[in-house]
């Protein structure tokens, strides 16, 4: 397998000296065709982007406001992101869905806005337990992916992770067929929307509880062209031993 993309995602987790476990990723070489992504918190963008220096090691946002400037006290444009350092940023996630009530056409103007700003969008699409157990993950997945993405995405423009709002954060992972079944769908979705080079092309992470213990099997899974990972991105031994465990 290879051009597999390994994102971290921080959260509101990482100070100064969380910058020790970038400068020890940063001193491991990955194997080539893998990139590796950290999205740590605002504060820290630039300082991590600063201190990779050479490094292949990119950095992301976790979020972006879909205006350019303004008047929106608190908030954090793409622009800024990209003038930090940053190439990627994060959005739709599901804890921006549940906590800060994003919808998808907020996501959809959020990615706008990224584009603009040249940075890759890593759009999250992901259903509920609830969800899953009506039987509706692919409608769910496909209405997220139609309302949230604008048309122009293409595999320089978009990365799609896919995690289960049950998964994350909690060590459950889905059965492998159902990570198989949801991304043979998304690549579908893509293609027909998108073109069939362009979406054979794009970026699809799994994302929920992936660990050192379950990475190889995920990763394995046609369709999987890497992780979108929480907790076991801020340490660099977990994120190493992640990718390691990559074909
Ligand atoms: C996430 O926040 O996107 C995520 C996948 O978290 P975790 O790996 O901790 O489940």
């Amino acid at each position: 397998m290879a051009n597999l993309l390994f994102a971290g995602n921080w959260k509101m987790n990482g100070i100064g000296k969380s910058l020790n476990e970038v400068a020890e990723l940063a001193a491991n070489e990955v194997k080539p065709g893998v990139k590796v992504l950290i999205c740590p918190p605002a504060t820290l963008i630039w300082r991590m982007a600063d201190a990779l220096g050479e490094s292949s090691i990119e950095v992301g946002g976790q979020n972006c406001h879909d205006k350019p400037s303004g008047a929106y006290t608190g908030e954090v444009s793409a622009q800024m992101l990209s003038d930090a350092g940053a190439t990627h940023v994060i959005l739709g996630h599901s804890e921006r869905r549940q906590y800060y009530g994003e919808s998808d056409s907020s996501v959809r103007e959020k990615v706008a806005a990224a584009w603009s700003a040249n940075l890759i969008a890593i759009v999250c699409i992901g259903e509920t337990e609830e969800q899953r157990l009506e039987g509706e993950t692919l409608a769910v997945v496909e209405s997220q992916m139609a309302r949230g993405i604008p048309d122009g995405a293409d595999s320089k423009n978009l990365v799609v992770a896919y995690e289960p709002v049950w998964a994350i954060g909690t060590g459950k992972t889905p059965a492998l067929a159902q990570v198989a079944e949801v991304h043979e769908f998304i690549r579908n979705y893509c293609k027909s929307r998108f073109g069939r080079m362009e979406g054979n092309c794009i970026k699809l992470l799994y994302g929920g509880s992936m660990k050192p213990s379950n990475s190889c099997e995920i990763l394995g899974i046609e369709n999987v062209d890497g992780g979108l990972i929480g907790g076991a991105s801020l340490k660099a031994s977990d994120l190493l031993a992640i990718i390691s465990s990559s074909q």
